[in-house]
């Protein structure tokens, strides 16, 4: 697979992930690795928190940027 922002601009770099939001091809130039948490433990267990990270396209990180925020309280 190759990077779809790559493509448009003529050029062909192998991906280095996926694009969470919107599923296209990223390369290490164009990924954008978001942090994220994840809450894990059910109601009656200790919770506990893991860290993972999330790809995205340079254009999906542009739009999710504003509201980033909001869903990490
Ligand atoms: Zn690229
Ligand atoms: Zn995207």
């Amino acid at each position: 697979m190759h990077c779809l922002d790559c493509r448009t601009t003529g050029t062909n770099s192998p991906t280095v992930g996926v694009c969470r939001g919107c599923g296209a091809g990223v390369c290490a130039a164009h990924a954008r690795i978001a942090p994220r948490s994840v809450r894990r433990g059910s109601l009656t267990g200790t919770p506990c928190e893991a860290r993972v990270r999330t790809v995205l396209c340079p254009v999906c990180a542009a739009a999710e940027a504003p509201v980033a925020p909001a869903l990490t309280p």
